[in-house]
């Protein structure tokens, strides 16, 4: 399967086109936005790739039951994360090829949706897509059900950047993006909502700092239905200093999570904006184990708990 940047990038010129011929300010500005995304992906350099290399977990924590495989989809009609999408898909296959823990397949084409394609497919992980639209609701109850009939859904970063128009979705996943007021350039604290939660054993039970963007969620993002494994740690002083653009005033700003959605499972990680976070040994064991936690092989504990205060 070859991955088809040419589309991605004829739609993000569509949709920038339409986005100008609007007379309202906020249009505007958006269409601004999308115009100043980057229009190529990157190439990956050497360098990077020694240094995802490194980084990667030296085996899964659990054996997969079955060889699994997952279909990661990168397609994006907004914003374009160049890196993230370069050198986190570089990650995710030599991950996935090093461990034994799936094997991965790239796309950026909608038809791979098809019901026949899904069916060999464990998991379905989106990897700092944007906007996608999906508009036959035929394929839209297709990849809801594939989920909840016993498949995993896994999201990186950009991945809470779509379906503001399907809202079953946006509910599965677990939110919709709302802004970053924690800028890309930044380094921010995060804190472990339960250090000795088996998905936060990558981090060695403990908090940590990292170059990242860090988004904010609106509705439908609640803790209700969902254990939350990492938040923005607003006691340092940096983090917690951000204040334009900031909107929730619970101040709840939940990076991860995993959530059951029928027999599926659900795996949320927003960190993977640039390629710098590819290239992080735990953020790697940690979407690893999320990773095998979508795909039905590692059991944990993913029922709601209320937030830690
Ligand atoms: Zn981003």
């Amino acid at each position: 399967m070859k991955i088809k940047f040419v589309n991605c990038i004829i739609a993000l010129a569509l949709v920038s086109g339409l986005g100008l011929a609007s007379v309202s300010q906020a249009a505007e500005k958006k269409a601004a936005q999308k115009k100043a995304a980057p229009k190529e992906l990157p190439v990956l350099t050497a360098a990077d790739l020694q240094k995802i290399e490194a980084a990667l977990p030296a085996s899964a924590t659990a054996k997969p039951a079955k060889p699994r495989r997952i279909l990661v989809f990168s397609r994006c009609e907004g914003f374009v994360h160049g890196s993230g999408i370069v050198v986190g898909n570089k990650a995710l296959e030599l991950m996935g090829q090093k461990t034994g823990a799936y094997t991965a397949d790239f796309t950026t084409n909608y038809d791979d949706f098809a019901l026949d394609n899904l069916a060999q497919y464990d998991a379905i992980l989106l990897n700092n897509t944007t906007k996608l639209m999906v508009p036959d609701p035929a394929v839209q109850q297709a990849l809801l059900d594939f989920i909840r009939n016993g498949r995993g859904l896994i999201g990186i970063h950009a991945a809470l950047d779509n379906f503001y128009d399907w809202p079953e979705a946006a509910a599965m996943l677990g939110g919709l993006f709302d802004g970053h007021p924690w800028r890309g350039n930044g380094t921010w604290a995060f804190k472990l909502d339960e250090p000795d939660h088996v998905l936060n054993r990558a981090f060695g039970g403990k908090g940590f700092k990292l170059q990242d963007e860090v988004y904010q969620f609106k509705d439908p993002y609640t803790r209700a239905d969902r254990r939350v494994l990492l938040t923005l740690d607003l006691s340092d002083p940096a983090t917690g200093g951000v204040t334009q653009g900031v909107k929730r005033t619970d101040k709840d700003f939940a990076v991860a999570w995993i959530k059951n959605a029928g027999k599926g499972r659900v795996f949320y990680c927003g960190l993977g904006h640039a390629g710098n976070v590819f290239q992080e040994p735990a953020v790697l064991r940690f979407y690893l184990d999320g990773i095998q936690f979508a795909l039905g092989d590692l059991k944990v504990d993913a029922e709601p708990k209320a937030a830690a205060k």
